[in-house]
């Protein structure tokens, strides 16, 4: 835990939180800033208000380039009410200009944001964990919990033992083991249930209704989702406060990619970046993709499938903010597109040999999209595209496992190298054969 020394807490006691109330998504009803998600009234979404009307004197790109080095330095746009945040160091990953996987595609100026490095669990989710856990302090929860597809559990399990707080959370039991391995070594309580995430998700809500525990996606989730707009704080920041033509990122409850939006439109709300059209683009895996097949059939509704599909971290078969998503690609005119778990482990290979960069199934899905919609001429090659990139290889090796090639295995001898360096070209001209045939 971050301890907030005096003279930090005096220089920034002014700027109190802009956060104002809860509202609803679709009817507009305003409730306090409690852990609450579903409008009484309505059963919508709630969502963070803010007044950002401070800040557009009070909050200068300069004033944000001096603050932590962490999604911390734009706490005056996310829902904590004091300075005693939780700060693991989690953001300001890289933006990287790629250079070869650009090249491969066509495309002239390509960015990849690197969330795969994100600190401390590896994936994007430590930025909505971050958020959540913080607040739950605030309200005085001391349990903290989650229903996950394995990253969540990650960073919730990790973040909630820094702060010192008890965890209790919840995975389906098919998880990958660098999944399930990554949540133990916290020692959390981890229950591994029989069933599907959107099992596991009913199960936590009635969980939540009968302890009072903070679960940072559902009684907390207004304040985990607001996490994600980091993504797109980052990314104008990185660019050198502009916005991008293009975004392609993941789809699983489609949080994260109506979140990105809304960070967009805040930088723009408070005059930080100049407004531009920037086009929205999904990525879903073929074998659970709800949100994609809505965009294809022109529907402004979810039909909730049964997941079955290598890219764990985004099967979510009843996503809570698929038409949101749909709606941000509708008027963005961007795509939501699906491969299958084929493209999936190409598109890990791919960014992998072309950038250095080892991502999960939820990344090969999403630069498997990004190929296939350069393809098919939905991504022009001038447009400044950035393609995020939400967790690490390392975590779900299972998916790779087979596709890889294995290493020449050696005597310590000079002569046993040089046989093998000789096999090792054999074998690469018998696949640039194949390549020709
Ligand atoms: C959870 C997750 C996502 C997408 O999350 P949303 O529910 O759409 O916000 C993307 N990538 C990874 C690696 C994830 O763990
Ligand atoms: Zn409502």
């Amino acid at each position: 835990m971050t301890q907030v020394s005096t003279a930090q807490a005096a220089s920034t006691a002014q700027l109190a939180s802009t956060a104002k109330a809860l509202k609803c998504k679709e009817c507009g009803a305003e409730y306090e800033l409690k852990a609450q998600h579903v409008c009484e009234l309505c059963f919508g979404p709630l969502e963070v208000k803010y007044d950002f009307s401070s800040l557009r004197f009070s909050v200068t790109r300069e004033s944000i380039q001096a603050g932590p080095n962490s999604i911390w330095r734009y706490r005056q746009f996310l829902p904590v009410a004091t300075d005693n945040y939780i700060d693991v160091g989690t953001g300001m990953t890289p933006l990287v200009r790629s250079q070869r996987l650009a090249r491969r595609l066509g495309l002239k100026k390509l960015y990849i944001k690197n969330d795969a490095v994100n600190m401390p669990t590896l994936s994007f989710k430590d930025r909505v964990v971050s958020v959540a856990l913080s607040r739950a302090r605030e309200l005085g929860f001391t349990t903290v919990s989650c229903a996950s597809t394995g990253n969540l559990a990650n960073s919730t399990a990790a973040i909630a033992a820094h702060a010192g707080l008890d965890c209790c959370v919840f995975i389906p039991s098919d998880l990958e083991a660098g999944k399930v391995l990554g949540s133990l070594i916290y020692s959390p309580t981890l229950m591994a249930v029989h069933g599907n995430y959107d099992q596991v998700n009913r199960l936590c809500s009635e969980v939540a209704n009968t302890h009072g525990w903070g679960f940072v996606n559902i009684n907390l989730r207004p304040y985990y989702s607001e996490g994600s707009k980091t993504l797109g704080y980052e990314v104008a920041e990185q660019l050198g406060w502009e916005l991008p033509d293009h975004i392609v990122a993941p789809l699983a409850s489609g949080s994260l990619f109506t979140k990105i939006y809304k960070g967009f439109k805040e930088f723009v709300e408070v005059g930080l970046v100049e407004d531009k059209k920037v086009r929205f683009s999904g990525a879903q895996a073929e074998g659970c993709s709800p949100i994609a097949e809505a965009f294809r059939e022109k529907r402004d509704f979810i039909k909730p499938v049964k997941p079955n599909t290598i890219a764990k971290s985004i099967a979510i078969g009843n996503p809570a903010d698929g038409v949101y998503a749909v709606d941000i690609a509708n008027k963005t005119n961007g795509n939501i597109e699906s491969v299958t778990d084929a493209e999936i482990i190409e598109g890990i290979k791919l960014l992998a040999e072309t950038e250095g960069i080892f991502t999960e199934t939820a990344g090969g899905t999403t630069v498997a999209v990004l190929k296939k919609l350069v393809e098919a001429g939905k991504i022009d090659p001038d447009e400044t595209t950035v393609v995020y990139i939400t967790g690490n290889g390392l975590k779900t090796q299972e998916a790779v496992q087979g596709y890889i090639g294995e290493p020449f295995t050696i005597e310590a001898k000079l002569d046993s190298f040089e046989q093998a360096l000789e096999r090792s070209r054999t074998l690469d001209r018998l696949e640039w054969q194949q390549v020709l045939v």
